[in-house]
């Protein structure tokens, strides 16, 4: 009996953990909000969730270089996207890293 209880304890203390963070920043808090994912549209943790921001311009490039030749300064528009993590590694957002360098965080 007490040899089971001890094979537990050494499973429990040896249980995989593949990254520090968990995959998340979620750290000790509770459940948190969901976000959609913006190429497949599934729901993920917003802490788990990679984010890029992207600033696009609404104006042609050709247009806006040769506005901007004559002094315009065309604002540009930020554009948020959240990607699930599958996503994320499709996308070349988030790349499969060997088990080292893992333990870091992005
Ligand atoms: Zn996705």
């Amino acid at each position: 009996m007490s040899y089971i209880i001890e094979l537990k304890r050494i499973e429990a203390v040896i249980m995989t953990k593949k990254r520090r963070s968990r995959g998340r920043s979620k750290g000790g808090k509770g459940r948190g909000a969901l976000v959609q994912c913006s190429m497949c549209g599934a729901l993920v943790p917003r802490d788990k969730a990679k984010k890029e921001t992207r600033w696009v311009s609404l104006v042609d490039p050709t247009l806006s270089r040769e506005l901007r030749a004559r002094g315009a300064y065309i604002p540009g528009q930020r554009v948020l996207k959240y990607y699930c993590v599958s996503c994320a590694v499709h996308r070349g957002i988030v790349k499969v890293r060997e088990r080292e360098l893992r333990r870091t965080a992005y």
